[in-house]
């Protein structure tokens, strides 16, 4: 079994500045820190320290960030598809943080909209029936609607995580088995819960998360944590889900749920994003906690 997961990759760098900069204005600022990011990459980074076999469909620029990430993406164990790089700039995240403890972040898609649809067919050739597609809300309604369609009609399960929201993603639940959302996401994509996927899960921050799931719901709450910086929270939650489920060959379930809280607690407590993400060695000993202990 394979999870296959399309969606962008990023370098991110993260700006300290007193303030941002009015237009015509020149200022000076801090580089606090260069990280590798994009949903679709944490999420896939994620899933392979969980000891899952997964591949990452996201395109990086033929340019020194490309190479990079390339290699860090090798060090994960995950195979990228494309292997090759595309003839343009790979994307990249600015994030400024201003002193004033807002943020404001500049995000360029030239690599992921150069991703076409014929080059994502061609990375799913191998799917088999029961591998996994997920994706998150990085492309255009209609690619995100025919990369789903492909997955079906490989007989895969599809997984969506529709953040960014773009209008119309509600149109898309009846190509998708599980549903992931944030909140604000399921506020925006109502309604969400009549006509969304037979297992849909939505979390509440530092409160927890829902599980529905026939007509039921059960509430998992988060594990209690020092927060430092949320950053990745969300991707952490989804992946180590997805992971729970996959490695004991079940349907997503409330132990999912509290493996996902425990490895999100450990992304909250620390600063950064890969960087604070849980170890491939500390996964392995959270997947292994049985329903029992995790009570
Ligand atoms: P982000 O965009 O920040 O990555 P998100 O908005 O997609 O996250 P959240 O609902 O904020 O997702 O968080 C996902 C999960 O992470 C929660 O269900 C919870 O288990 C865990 N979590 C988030 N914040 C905290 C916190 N302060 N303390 C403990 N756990 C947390």
């Amino acid at each position: 079994m394979r999870v296959y997961v399309t969606g962008n990759i990023t370098v991110d760098e993260t700006w300290e500045i007193d303030e941002l900069p009015l237009k015509g204005s020149s200022i000076h600022g801090k580089k606090h820190s260069q990280d590798i990011g994009g949903k679709g990459a944490n999420q896939a980074i994620i899933l392979s320290r969980c000891g899952i076999n997964t591949s990452l469909i996201a395109a990086t620029g033929d340019d020194n960030d490309g190479r990079w990430i390339r290699d860090v993406i090798i060090q994960e164990n995950l195979c990228l598809l494309p292997t090759s790089s595309l003839p343009v700039h790979t994307d990249t995240s600015i994030i400024f943080n201003i002193a004033d403890g807002d943020n404001a972040i500049i995000t360029t898609t030239e690599a992921a909209d150069a991703l076409d649809l014929a080059t994502v067919a061609q990375a799913l050739e191998s799917a088999v029936p029961g591998d996994v597609l997920l994706q998150q809300g990085n492309f255009p309604l209609e690619k995100t609607r025919a990369i789903f369609q492909l997955a079906r009609d490989k007989q895969m399960i599809t997984v969506f995580n529709p953040s960014p929201v773009k209008s119309g993603f509600a149109q898309l639940w009846s190509l998708i088995d599980i549903a992931v959302l944030n909140q604000l996401e399921a506020q925006q994509l109502q309604p969400v819960l009549t006509r969304a996927a037979s297992t849909l899960v939505i979390t509440t921050g530092a409160s927890g998360a829902w599980l529905y799931q026939q007509q039921q719901r059960h509430f998992v709450p988060a594990t209690p944590t020092t927060a430092i910086d949320s950053t990745g929270a969300g991707d952490t939650f989804l992946a180590v889900m997805l992971a729970s489920a996959l490695r004991r060959n079940v349907n997503i379930d409330q132990l999912a749920l509290t493996h996902a809280a425990s490895a999100a607690a450990i992304t909250v407590s620390r600063r950064g994003t890969l960087s604070a993400f849980p170890t491939h060695s500390e996964l392995t000993v959270l997947l292994n906690r049985d329903q029992q202990a995790a009570n």
